[in-house]
């Protein structure tokens, strides 16, 4: 019933929060320890564990240097020295399946420790990757214990599981075993629990950042989240003030490899309430500009999968509360990556039974997500999958490595030359020349991206060429390249303008696949589709390019690319 309580208190000082100058002490030191994340839907059929003794006010002034410990009914749960000795233990006795690195440093100076796990773990074998991630949330620690027991499934089931075997050897898996450790150190010190929330990082006036507000996706924007230091949802000072997530940003930086993000799927596990979110948090709206309506059908499939595997009820983020600037969003946001947050249990400081209990329920779900990073789309049938999980795939709603002018030789102004982003409409009298909608979500590749002052202002005038990443193609016959194009230009137009598709070979061959001409004719901007056979070139290392040239002296030419796609091998 105290839980109760205090989840109550929580959702009115929730409602405090984002008043404007409202006086948010909640978690402050010498303060009663606030309630922790409001995500709980605690029941109240769902009897709490009865926790270690409350924080005094005076035991709520902690240092680094204090003991911790995890004690009698919570003995199964890891200390970060506990945890750390436990995956080093792991890789020493697995160092053909684990890897263990540093991706950086809490506020307070702990290892934030990351897990490499797959066959051949030394290697850099280009598998789809995968990223589970503990510990955002300092007193929830059942998402801490969810990742050591990952590791041990992973490594103790290789070779006789054959769902464990398969995503080993098939996957790179990536382990985040506790992104906040100053904070889950802290919120176990002095034999008490303390319902400590953020990292611990001293602010203006208070301490810490919430680490799942301080990522800089729609940072601060909306919903559960607040700009008052004191706040247990405090966004920080800017995005990415928290040195934990610098770290957790820059290694996922790191994972793009040849304008690709190898990490193709996420969890983050967090407590409590039995979820599977989808992203986003930031706005209730289902299919938001910036997602696009194949990634929402494949990225509910998951979780709908997982939530069949665990239990749990699968939905999206913001159907359980809006709140801005988690780190779900902005890996889907920023990278594409299809990432979920687990909400495990029904409360926190659930004791050793409870913890190994739930842990369990969630590894198959874990597992089949690893699966998923194979090919996200793969759940809405096999023509999507054929078509999305080939040696390429762009749907230009992020940026993905296209360089424009590759060899400096453009005659298009720099306002004509190919972009990437939402067209502004032109016309010409009632003709749409550059249409404002694109074949699939917000952005696409276009030429003069800007309307102008009439439909020749902003036109291309000239040859402007963008080049793709390489793309390794598959020896297998069958794969074709995929585009939607436009190409709209005025009746005063000749054989001289064009619009190509352009295959680059390793050794710089450049071969003319696809060509639209001009004429003399006013051709309003519909958006066609092409296929064009890639046989010639399987097995090799390619480069895509398009080119387009307006080489008329007045006409005026628009030009537009979106979805464009290699095939999977038939
Ligand atoms: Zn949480």
């Amino acid at each position: 019933m105290r839980r109760l309580i205090r989840a109550l208190a929580s959702l009115a000082l929730a409602a405090t929060l984002v008043a404007p100058g409202a006086s948010a002490s909640a978690g402050a030191p010498g303060s009663t320890p606030s309630a922790p994340a409001a995500r709980s839907a605690s029941s109240p059929t769902a009897s709490p564990a009865s926790a270690l003794p409350r924080a005094t006010s005076s035991a709520s002034v902690i240092t680094a240097t204090t003991t911790s410990a995890f004690k009698g009914s919570w003995s199964s749960y890891h200390t970060y020295a506990e945890m750390v000795a436990d995956i080093k233990a792991v890789a020493a006795a697995h160092p053909d399946l684990v890897s263990l690195r540093s991706i950086g440093t809490s506020y307070r100076g702990r290892t934030l420790w990351l897990a490499k796990v797959s066959q051949n773990v030394t290697a850099d074998t280009g598998r789809p990757e995968v990223l589970f991630e503990g510990g955002t949330h300092a007193l929830e620690h059942m998402g801490v214990e969810m990742t050591i027991r990952m590791l041990h499934w992973l490594v103790n089931g290789y070779g006789s599981d054959a769902q464990v075997t398969s995503v080993v050897n098939t996957r790179t898996v990536w382990i985040l075993f506790n992104l906040n450790p100053d904070g889950s150190e802290y919120d176990i010190s002095n034999g008490v629990f303390h319902s400590w929330r953020k990292n611990r990082q001293p602010n203006a006036t208070s301490t810490g950042t919430d680490l799942n507000r301080n990522w800089n996706y729609h940072w601060g924007c909306c919903g559960l989240v607040s700009a008052h230091p004191a706040s247990v949802y405090y966004r920080g000072a800017a995005p990415y003030s928290a040195p934990e997530v610098r770290a957790l940003k820059a290694f996922v930086a790191s994972r793009v490899v040849n304008g690709r993000q190898m990490i193709r799927t996420a969890i983050d596990f967090h407590e409590s309430g039995r979820f599977v979110l989808w992203p986003y948090d930031y706005t209730k709206t289902n299919v938001p500009a910036d997602m696009t309506a194949q990634d929402h059908s494949a990225i509910a499939a998951i979780a709908k999968k997982m939530a069949a595997l665990n239990g749990y009820k699968a939905m999206q983020s913001s159907d359980m509360y809006v709140d801005s600037g988690s780190l779900s969003d902005w890996l889907y946001g920023t990278y594409r990556i299809f990432a979920y947050t687990i909400e495990m249990g029904v409360n926190v400081y659930r004791t050793n039974s409870v913890m190994l209990a739930e842990t369990a329920r969630n590894r198959t779900a874990a597992l089949a997500l690893a699966a998923a990073a194979g090919c996200p789309y793969a759940l809405l049938g096999t023509a999507v999958a054929n078509s999305r999980c080939g040696a390429f795939d762009d749907d230009f709603e992020i940026a993905r490595g296209w360089a424009v002018n590759p060899d400096g030789t453009d005659t298009a102004p720099a306002s004509g030359r190919w972009a990437r982003g939402k067209p502004a409409a032109s016309k010409i009298g009632s003709v749409v020349l550059q249409p404002a909608t694109v074949p699939s979500g917000r952005d696409a590749l276009v030429t003069g991206i800007a309307a102008g002052t009439s439909a020749g202002a902003n036109d291309l005038d000239g040859t402007t060429t963008v080049r793709s990443v390489p793309i390794a193609l598959s020896a297998g016959a069958g794969q074709h390249l995929t585009f939607r194009w436009l190409f709209a230009h005025a009746a005063d137009s000749t054989a001289e303008d064009h619009l190509r598709a352009i295959v680059e070979a390793q050794d710089g061959t450049q071969t003319i696949i696809w060509e639209k001409l001009g004429s003399a004719a006013l051709v309003g901007g519909t958006w066609g589709s092409a296929s064009v056979s890639l046989d010639a070139w399987a097995g090799q290392t390619i480069r895509i390019r398009f080119e387009a040239t307006d080489g008329g002296s007045a006409s005026v030419v628009e030009a537009g690319i979106d979805d464009v796609r290699v095939t999977r091998p038939s």
